[in-house]
């Protein structure tokens, strides 16, 4: 069989390196293209010199002639490319079959929806680009014959047990609900009053799965999960109220289709993303991701209960989004991304995170997405708004 060819942005971060770690395992059925990152010039050489890339991406323009000279010195000959246009170009190489879309927040947006204009195989793990553009999103996608294959490994999850062949109707399908679990991430059970202290580290510290910071506090706010039904809303064509989460602390269970028989079908594995890279990588095949196999008889019970929505309500605001629609969402995510990389420099406390991003939404007014502009404006305008409140309290 013919090797695809694969642009990875955020080729540097958690799932750009887990990727390239599943391409590892199979020799000779992918070839790497294009790799970009953000500030790493010299994990990205590094990788495009064992991966043999023909291009390199920095985002940082001032790093170019660095990711140049850490290229050179490794003995890679790749072309060397920067800024939001080199994404944008890695993203829409015509040579390019396959693109995962593992930029972490909306700085991912224009080069993922490069990778759906372009008709590409696009392996999405962005989240926040969909949940800010997802009607945008899937119909640019539709429109040019780009196949969207999800990679967060709940909507992986969903994706493989819906049927085979499923074209965006959840009413032919036979479905009546769609479960996302969650873990609960690190302060599952942790009393409410002592919320307020955790510290970053703490915050990042996952019981499961290892994964960049931005997510990591994400998991820990429950926020992740807000996130989350938005993406499945948009890349399941589902009704808000056929979204549920539940709280799954061992992360067996990567989420569940509940079906109008009383059937709810379930994807299984040990919590690590080669699983879902690989399934969406080599889909309609199967292919070897490294992974630990599943063992059930050596877990622990596997359990199930209701999320709490007053220690963590960043779940709510995300549902809420959700419910209100058009701007809502992008205001959700500008004003958590803002608030995530406060915290992050300990400018304000975990608390902060949730009431930040509530006092942003109550504040703007909701109004329609008619195109990227829009989306564009709406992000500004909340991110200016949450970063004058990050200045009020820190
Ligand atoms: P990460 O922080 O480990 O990596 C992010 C990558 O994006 C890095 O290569 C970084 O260089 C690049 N990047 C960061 N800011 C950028 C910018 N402004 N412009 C261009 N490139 C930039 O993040 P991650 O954990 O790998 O997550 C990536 C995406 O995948 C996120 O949207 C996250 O929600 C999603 N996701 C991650 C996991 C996981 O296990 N890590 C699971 C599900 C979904
Ligand atoms: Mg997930």
């Amino acid at each position: 069989m013919k090797s695809e060819t694969v642009t990875i942005l955020g080729a540097t971060g958690s799932v750009g390196t887990s990727t390239l770690d599943v391409i590892g395992h199979n020799p000779g059925s992918y070839r790497v293209t294009a790799l970009t990152a953000n500030r790493n010039t010299l994990r990205l050489a590094e990788q495009c010199a064992h991966f043999n890339a023909e291009l390199a991406v920095i985002a940082d323009p001032a790093l170019e002639n660095e990711l140049y000279s850490a290229l050179k010195a490794l003995g890679s000959d790749a072309a060397v490319m920067s800024g939001e246009a080199g994404l944008v170009a890695a993203a829409g190489l015509p040579e390019v079959d396959i693109v995962m879309a593992a930029i972490v927040g909306a700085a991912g947006l224009k080069s993922t929806l490069r990778a759906a204009e372009t008709g590409k195989k696009v392996l999405l793990a962005n989240k926040e680009s969909l949940v800010i553009a997802g009607e945008f999103f899937a119909k640019t996608a539709h429109r040019n014959g780009a196949r969207i294959l999800p990679v967060d490994s709940e909507h992986n999850a969903i994706f493989q047990a819906l049927p085979a062949g499923f074209e965006q109707d959840l009413e032919q399908a036979g479905v009546e609900r769609i479960i996302l679990t969650a873990s609960g991430g690190p302060f599952l059970d942790m009393p409410a009053e002592q919320l307020s202290q955790v510290t970053p580290a703490q915050a990042c510290k996952h019981p499961n799965w290892d994964m960049g910071r931005k997510i990591s506090v994400d998991s820990a706010t429950l926020m992740n999960k807000g996130l989350e039904v938005i993406e499945a809303r948009w890349l399941f064509n589902a009704a808000p109220d056929q979204l549920e989460v539940l709280i799954h602390p061992q992360s067996i269970v990567h989420s569940m289709v509940a079906y109008r028989d009383g059937s709810v079908l379930a994807q299984l594995g040990t919590p690590d993303m080669r699983t879902p890279i690989a399934h969406a990588l080599a889909w309609p095949r199967r292919i070897e991701s490294g992974v630990d196999r599943l063992n059930l008889a050596q877990e622990s019970d596997l359990s199930f209960r209701q999320p709490d929505l007053e220690r963590f309500p960043c779940l709510g605001l995300g549902f809420e989004a959700m419910q209100v629609g058009e701007s809502a969402p992008v205001m959700l995510n500008a004003a958590n991304e803002v608030a995530v990389q406060a915290f992050l420099e300990e400018r304000i406390t975990f608390n902060a995170i949730p009431s930040l991003v509530g006092e942003v939404m109550q504040n703007l007014e909701v109004s329609g997405i008619n195109d990227l502009d829009d989306v564009l404006m709406h992000d500004k305008a909340a991110r200016t708004r949450a970063m004058e409140l990050v200045k009020q309290i820190s």
